[in-house]
């Protein structure tokens, strides 16, 4: 990547690092010179992917489950004595679950609206001091095209991702004139393990192969394939970049031209 991406030294929060996309980000972050705290709820995927990134770049805080309050303070705590205050917080995790719209129970909707919006009002208001006191701090919030469009059989997971882009846009606002900038990504079916367990689910429901069921899943991208982790990585550290001070209340598709309403 050609843009300005130094970000020697700069501390950025990666929650939900241990699979997929996250690692993704916490690559790109750590090669561009941050010091970066993996966080996540199970120890032994962080300290692999710690393994992966430039000695002394990486810092993992285990247990940091995105629903639980007491969790994020402890991780938090853990995170600022490792490497000080966080000034990049990107808010990547989340789950998705399947259900046409009359099944769903409200355990579900509410499980999947606490992991998919609440987590990342609870994380971001628990960072929101340090990085208001840094010069340009920087929040990005991986949200969904699920988030700017319906799909069928995710009413919550949809009504939750579009909750994200509301809350960036709003934050975004707030601290315009305070240096932080404060934006969504929003990832088409990307291939990680995320889409494999949609993929298994489709199989499992509708008898359908394994390259039926990722057809069904590619075809709404005209570029007719899943996006790799690393493109929304790549997006993730731009908007984390210098040059992107001025982009700030942004929800960023990341689709392959899947058009998007609006
Ligand atoms: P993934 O399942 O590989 O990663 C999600 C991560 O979040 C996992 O490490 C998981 O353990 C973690 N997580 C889940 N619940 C958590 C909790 N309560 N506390 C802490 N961590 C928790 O899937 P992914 O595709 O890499 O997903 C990353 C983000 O991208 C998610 O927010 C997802 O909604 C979003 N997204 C994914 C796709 C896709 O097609 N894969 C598309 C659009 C958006």
């Amino acid at each position: 990547m050609n843009v300005a991406t130094d970000l020697a030294g700069n501390h950025a929060l990666v929650t939900g690092a241990g699979s997929g996309i996250g690692v993704a980000i916490a690559r790109r972050l750590a090669a561009a010179g941050a010091r970066v705290t993996l966080a996540g709820r199970r120890e032994a995927p962080l300290r692999a992917v710690a393994a992966g990134l430039p000695a002394g770049s990486a810092n993992i805080v285990a247990g940091f489950d995105v629903t639980d309050e007491a969790a994020i303070e402890r991780g938090l705590a853990a995170a600022r004595a490792a490497f000080g205050p966080v000034l990049i917080l990107v808010n990547n995790a989340g789950a998705a679950e399947t259900a046409p719209f009359a099944k769903t129970t409200l355990e579900q909707w509410q499980r999947v609206i606490a992991v998919d919006l609440t987590s990342v009002f609870l994380v971001t208001r628990a960072v929101l001091a340090d990085v208001k006191a840094a010069p340009a701090g920087r929040i990005v919030n991986i949200a969904s095209t699920a988030g700017l469009k319906g799909y069928r059989y995710v009413a919550a997971y949809s009504a939750a991702k579009h909750g994200v882009i509301g809350l960036t846009r709003s934050l975004a606002l707030e601290l315009a004139k305070t240096g932080v900038t404060v934006n969504a990504v929003c990832p088409g079916y990307t291939d990680t393990p995320l889409v494999a367990d949609a993929v298994a689910a489709i199989m499992k429901k509708t008898g359908r192969s394994e390259a039926e069921a990722l057809a069904e899943l590619t075809a709404g991208n005209p570029q007719g394939r899943l996006i790799r982790p690393d493109e929304v990585a790549d997006a993730v550290l731009w908007l984390a970049s210098p040059a992107a001070q001025s982009i700030t209340g942004q929800a960023i598709a990341i689709a392959g031209g899947e058009v998007m309403p609006g």
